[in-house]
């Protein structure tokens, strides 16, 4: 069964319907990612921040500590982000601190979400049940709503592309191929989903366009979930008692510092001693605005004067984690250009010292990315995987982009995983990355009706035990 077949299966209340002919007979069992499409050799998109915008009443969360609908948005007003060229960094004097330590051996990483899984398996206490039943509800109901403008967005183009439909020829798959660029799933998935539509087309004789459109989408999930066969979507901590370390990169705007804020909300909920460091020495405004997050959630900020070497920042805040025993430390760096050596240079130097002081971190290293930036995103990401080691994506903004469509173009062009998802404003709309629900919020006016299931919590508590 197909990807496209199981979502269909899984967040359907009804018996499936029929389903068009199944090609992919290899379609893996574990959800997936895609990736990306054609370079437009063009510079990150110093995305002024976007605007502040005051918050919604919650969705739909009442079973979750999401009552506190701070908006993360309203960012410290000392935070006129974004907007300032980045300034070369200077010759850096080598901060080095202490002597070099033995490495130790390193401990394996937990897989908190397998954890998770495990837990969520015991079935007896019905009550629990309808807990947890409300709560992946809930958790869908932030996908859907943060992806409508993307779904909507599709609708549309699916329906223009079938106003003027005459026949399925050669100009129409030219369509489909323009249309799926346009939707940002990729070049070279809107290539390959135009080729299998030939042959299936041909096979089944499809004319109708519901059937058609059907067909595409269809295959849309299908290669998606192919092409993550090995992927891990997982965010990775060290074992209980030992430190650690996230390290958040992207360029400017993409809202690195909003993340690491509403994360780190979400751990402290769960009850982690959390630690900011504010490396983004360079962006007027970033350390201010780490630290106004930092007494949003009650959590400490080790900073430094605006123009210091981020490298010693991230020194002294390891050493303090260390010596204060801090579960988890998250780490804010300057939102270099992904084309400027240098401060790629100094990127590595923070990620050394990191390292060099706790030999497993950093455990994460995600790269964050705005979706409305679409295609720019990607060519971001290509060059950022250049040069760093990345781990995973955290794709923020979706619930202000009609580009959600990138999520299948990083999968199979960029071959990252997407680790977590920005849905939304409040606190608790950054959310672990489930490819199915993202998948069904994406096409679910196509895939099915309405009916969430879904047994994995994405609840970024989820993620930490
Ligand atoms: P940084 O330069 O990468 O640290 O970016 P910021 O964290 O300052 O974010 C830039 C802007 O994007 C800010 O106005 C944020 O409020 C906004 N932002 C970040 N994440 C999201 C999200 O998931 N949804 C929405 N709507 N806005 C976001």
């Amino acid at each position: 069964m197909g990807l496209f077949d199981r979502i269909k299966k899984a967040f359907s209340a009804e018996p499936e319907k029929e389903t068009p002919v199944e090609q992919d007979q290899a379609t893996p069992e574990t959800p997936v990612e895609s990736d990306a499409t054609p370079v437009e050799s063009q510079a990150p998109a110093e995305t002024a921040a976007a605007e502040k915008t005051e918050t919604d009443e919650p969705a739909s969360l009442a079973t979750e500590d999401d009552s506190e609908t701070v908006s993360p948005l309203d960012t410290p007003t000392a935070a006129p982000v974004n907007s300032e060229p980045e300034p070369e960094p200077e010759p850096e004097p080598e901060p080095e601190p202490e002597p070099e330590p033995e490495p130790e051996p390193e401990p394996e990483p937990v897989e908190a979400s397998a954890v998770t899984e495990e837990s969520d398996a015991i079935e007896e206490v019905p009550e629990t049940e309808a807990v947890t039943g409300d709560m992946q509800a809930a958790e869908t109901k932030k996908y859907d709503d943060g992806l409508e403008k993307s779904r909507l967005t599709f609708g549309q183009r699916l329906n223009a592309l079938f106003a003027n439909f005459r026949s399925v020829d050669e100009a129409f798959f030219d369509d489909v191929e323009e249309m799926l660029i346009e939707a940002d799933v990729g070049y070279e998935i809107a290539m390959k989903i135009a080729d299998e539509l030939r042959d299936e087309v041909k096979l089944r004789n499809v004319k109708k366009p519901e059937a058609v459109s059907q067909a595409i989408v269809e295959k849309l999930v299908d290669l998606y979930g192919q092409e993550g066969q090995a992927e891990d979507n997982q965010l990775h901590f060290a074992p209980q008692g030992e430190l650690t370390v996230f390290l958040f990169v992207g360029v400017n705007g993409a809202g690195k510092t909003t993340s690491i804020g509403k994360f780190a909300h979400q751990l402290e909920k769960a009850g982690k001693k959390v630690l900011l460091a504010a490396g983004d020495t360079f962006r007027a405004g970033a350390i201010e605005q780490l630290q106004e997050w930092g007494r949003r959630d009650n959590v400490p900020v080790v900073a430094s004067a605006a123009g210091s070497d981020p490298a010693s920042v991230v020194y002294d805040a390891v050493k303090r984690a260390k010596e204060e025993q801090f579960d988890i430390l998250l780490v804010d760096t300057a939102g270099r250009l992904q084309n400027n050596v240098n401060l790629m240079k100094e990127l590595e130097k923070v990620k050394r010292i990191i390292t060099r002081e706790v030999p497993a971190a950093p455990q994460e290293v995600l790269l964050v990315l705005d979706a409305t930036t679409g295609q720019n995103a990607l060519v971001q990401a290509k060059q950022f995987k250049q040069t760093t080691d990345v781990t995973g994506i955290v794709l923020t903004k979706l619930d202000g982009s009609a580009k959600g469509g990138i999520v299948l173009a990083v999968r199979t062009e960029l071959h990252l995983p997407v680790k977590m998802v920005g849905l939304g404003e409040k606190m608790n709309d950054l959310q672990l990355f489930d490819p199915n629900r993202f998948v069904y919020g994406l096409f679910k006016d196509i895939i099915v009706g309405d009916g969430p299931q879904s047994d994995l919590d994405t609840d970024v508590s989820q993620a930490i035990k």
